[in-house]
């Protein structure tokens, strides 16, 4: 079974282009292996990403991202069967903190700042669409 998983968590210490980039290469790398495709974004210290393949899978890289002493206060905000995957292209695409991209992150939050804590799993599954939509992914 295809399912997609979508967490957010938040940065512990400071992490910038340089670690991200790094995350991004470790994960292109493993995911490929194990058939696990997604997309991850920064903005403001709160990390959002999306994780779909099989259930076993999915699941065990969640825990692994889980205890990553990068981040903390991990969270699961939508986890659903699905019938396909949205990232086919992407074993992790990053989604680039650029100004289009911020203003569509906004234009789904229900405060001000960024926070993808607050948002409804609908929202965060058309938010995701409309970034793959408007090609707003990169592969690395
Ligand atoms: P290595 O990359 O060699 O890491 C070995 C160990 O060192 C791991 O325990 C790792 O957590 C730790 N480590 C590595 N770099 C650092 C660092 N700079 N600071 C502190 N500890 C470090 N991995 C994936 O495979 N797929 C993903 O989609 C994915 N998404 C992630 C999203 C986020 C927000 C974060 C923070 C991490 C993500 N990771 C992902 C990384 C994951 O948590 C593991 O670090 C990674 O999978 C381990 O890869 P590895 O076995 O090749 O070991």
């Amino acid at each position: 079974m295809l399912i997609r998983l979508t967490y957010a968590s938040r940065t512990k210490g400071v992490l910038g282009p340089a670690d991200v980039k790094d995350i991004i290469r470790t994960s292109q790398s493993n995911n490929a292996k194990v058939g696990v495709t997604g997309a991850l974004l920064l903005v403001d210290g709160v990390f959002l990403q999306c994780l779909e393949g099989s259930v076993a899978s999915v699941n065990a890289l969640y825990h692994r991202i889980a205890l990553d002493p990068r981040h903390q206060q991990t969270s699961i905000l939508a986890f659903s069967e699905i019938d396909r995957r949205l990232f086919g292209g992407w074993s992790m695409g990053l989604v680039p903190a650029i100004a289009d991209n911020l203003s569509l992150l906004f234009s789904y939050s229900p405060a001000l700042a960024f926070d993808p804590f607050a948002m409804k799993a609908s929202a965060l599954d058309a938010l995701f669409t409309e970034l793959v939509a408007r090609a707003r992914v990169l592969s690395n």
